[in-house]
């Protein structure tokens, strides 16, 4: 299996973000990226490519163009009112205040296209976001091209970023802006299995009023766990997409069995709906020594999720989310995808 990286996202570093009570340096950091590219080294799962400059047009299928157009503003903007460190949102339209008028100051129009704090963006970050999205789109471009499957090494991640909005990691879904990638290239229907322990609520509101997409989610029950907001089960699409969205909130504590049952109900699912081409959400923040997370899944588990995707028999593009347990998360991540191939 081809792997598609670039170093570029190592400029996405150094941010800060709030946890518990304080400022800590973000749980999504470089060396994520670096340990699971020694680990392809070690398997030797196959050649690692560099990405190939993409434009935005299918991402503004996807996302708003006003959001994509702020993105790269960001940080000039911040550096503009003469500050430096870490750009954070910390004012958010909720119920009850204006969440349709764009404030001028840079502060007001953070909070406006984000849901959460955990966006901490510095100088090079967007041209990590940048890279990360091409990542996803070239990995893409093999899997359309008749390769089996393709590895995505997305950072940052894209599974909380939605229509326009950031949060989580997540500045562009890279799962969204690759399935509908495909859409456009002629496939008729496209799965997107989420298997990372947070609810991917950007792609399910990306995606929630079409039937052309079906999105699965396996993850913390939003009951106990971030993002809390999106992820119930009975969340399960709207007016043409009724019945295309499909969540299994699992209750902290979940290990391989029970995880694994919801695993094969969402994989029975997607066989019946018949997809051209899965794109799997890869996080492997189900870790059982995870730092953030709250799921038993262990080493041995990862692999077995891989054989169970490659069961389905159909074209799988794996696109990188989540997974903090920095010095697991190469076997992990890896693991699924040798488990794809065996
Ligand atoms: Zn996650």
């Amino acid at each position: 299996m081809k792997t598609v990286y670039s170093p570029r996202h190592l400029g996405h570093s150094g941010n800060m973000e709030l946890v518990a009570g304080a400022i800590v340096p973000a749980f999504e950091m470089p060396s994520r990226a670096d340990f699971i590219l020694s680990r392809l080294d070690e398997v030797k799962l196959g050649p690692v490519i560099d990405p190939t400059e993409h434009d935005f047009s299918t991402a503004a299928r996807v996302h708003r163009q006003d959001y994509l157009d702020f993105l790269p503003t960001v940080y000039p903007r911040w550096k503009a009112e003469g500050r430096d460190g870490t750009a954070l949102p910390f004012t958010w339209p909720t119920r009850g205040l204006r969440g349709d008028v764009l404030p001028e100051s840079i502060d007001g129009a953070l909070g406006y296209y984000s849901f959460d704090a955990g966006i901490g963006m510095v100088e090079g970050s967007w041209d990590a976001i940048k890279s990360s999205h091409d990542v996803a789109l070239t990995a893409a471009g093999l899997v359309q091209g008749g390769e089996r499957a393709a590895y995505a090494l997305c950072r940052p991640p894209g599974h909380h970023a939605g229509a326009a909005f950031m949060g989580g990691y997540c500045f562009i879904n890279n799962a969204a802006v690759a399935a509908q990638w495909f859409l456009d290239q002629g496939a008729k229907r496209v799965s997107i299995l989420d298997v990372d322990y947070h609810h991917g609520n950007g792609t399910q509101e990306i995606f929630y009023a079409r039937s052309d997409v079906q999105v699965i989610n396996f993850h913390a029950d939003p009951m106990q766990e971030y993002p809390y907001f999106l992820g119930h089960a009975d969340e399960t699409g709207a007016g043409e997409g009724e019945g295309f969205n499909l969540n299994y909130p699992l209750r902290w504590g979940t290990s391989w069995e029970s995880w694994n049952a919801a695993l094969e109900d969402g994989c029975a699912k997607l066989a019946d709906y018949a997809p051209d081409v899965v794109v799997v959400s890869l996080g492997v923040d189900t870790f059982e020594k995870d730092p953030i997370s709250k799921f038993k899944l262990t080493t041995e588990d990862f692999p077995k999720i891989g054989a169970r995707i490659a069961k389905l028999g159909l074209p799988t593009l794996f696109v990188q989310e989540g997974g903090y347990a920095v010095a697991d998360i190469g076997v992990n991540a890896v693991g699924v995808l040798t488990g794809f191939e065996s």
